[in-house]
């Protein structure tokens, strides 16, 4: 099979699937030199990659359907803390050969997770190699309303989405043939759910955010830094699943909602009084938000222990921050 059949066969039949209401700004879609496209008025183009590499962030032998879910997971998940539409994606792919056998899964999950996020394959490239994806991301914003890293101001609250550590317990079931696998952490950490329709919700509500994929810690920081400011985070706060704390235990469960990673969970600050119309419309979110800090002047992040309030980095968490990091 020729690079060109390859294309034709795997994903020049998924560009002709239209996803979400972005469908009609495709004007021209996979088989020219470059996609046309169209930012409806009004709207800002939102753009992000994501690279996944053999032997760095995966390893070899995983499951290509696997694969394509964490792919575009993580890349929309970027978009989601922006709180934009997903629209379009282009795909670069490095293969070491053109397998059927691997690109006929990879193919059909990228299918279902283009439909699930709504977003349309128009353009990529196939290269040959050592096996990597990359996948750039585009979505809009109406003007002005990006949620920015920037925006956290003293007395916000620090939230977050979901349950955090997840995706770190269903890589230690990978790695550790002693721990029994479990489905919920292993599909956490191999399809990871972007944030999206809570991130385009939280435009109205959030001063700041960032998704969480180094771990809240190093994501929140990135959070205080843009924002010059400083936050106080509580531990004994922290959304910790019922399957994370079945299978380890609860200084492990809570280091890794600290600094497990890869969550793709959001990291929100929010101010007081917009927090309780949220509470308020709980039921309706599209996830759990918990409330774990407050946003203060004092440049830095803490963490209150039994000992008192301490710097997180004194605590030594920055080094589990390393731990799983791979990119
Ligand atoms: P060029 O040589 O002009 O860069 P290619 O021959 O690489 O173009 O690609 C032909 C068409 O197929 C282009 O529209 C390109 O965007 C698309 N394409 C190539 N690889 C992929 C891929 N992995 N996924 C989606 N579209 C792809
Ligand atoms: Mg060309």
């Amino acid at each position: 099979m020729d690079e060109f059949a390859l294309i034709n066969r795997f994903f020049t039949s998924l560009g002709r699937h239209s996803h979400g209401s972005q469908a009609d700004t495709v004007i021209q879609g996979i088989g020219d030199d470059c996609a046309v496209l169209s930012v409806p008025s009004g709207q800002s183009l939102v753009v992000s990659i994501d690279t996944l590499v053999e032997g760095t962030h995966f390893v070899a032998g995983t499951d290509p359907a696997q694969l394509a879910w964490r792919l575009l997971g993580a890349s929309v998940s970027d978009l989601a803390a922006m709180g934009a539409e997903p629209a379009w994606v282009t795909l670069a792919l490095t293969l070491p050969a053109a397998d059927e056998s691997w690109l006929k899964p990879f193919s059909a999950a990228l299918g279902e997770g283009l439909a699930y996020y709504g977003i349309n394959l128009v353009g990529g490239d196939t290269t040959r190699g050592p096996l990597s994806l990359s996948a750039q991301v585009h979505g809009f914003v109406p003007h002005g309303a990006a949620l920015l890293r920037s925006g956290a101001r003293a007395g916000d609250l620090v939230c977050v989405s979901g349950t955090l550590g997840d995706s770190r317990g269903g890589l230690e079931c990978i790695l550790n043939a002693d721990i029994a696998a479990n489905d919920y952490l292993l599909d956490r950490f191999y399809r990871p759910t972007a944030r999206v329709s809570l991130g385009q919700h939280m435009r109205r509500y959030a001063t700041a955010a960032a998704d969480i994929s180094d771990g809240l810690l190093a994501d929140l920081q990135h959070i205080l830094t843009a924002s010059c400011v400083g936050a106080t985070v509580n531990p004994d706060l922290l959304p910790i699943s019922t399957q994370l704390a079945a299978h380890f235990d609860n200084e492990t469960a809570k280091r890794w909602a600290l600094s497990g990673g890869e969550d793709f969970e959001l990291c929100l600050t929010i101010a007081p009084e917009c927090w309780q119309v949220l509470c308020e419309k709980a039921p309706s979110l599209a996830a759990q938000l918990t409330s774990i800090g407050v946003v203060d002047a004092e440049l830095g992040l803490r963490l209150q222990t039994a000992e008192g309030t301490v710097s997180a980095a004194a605590v030594g968490f920055n080094h589990f921050a390393n731990e799983t990091r791979n990119s």
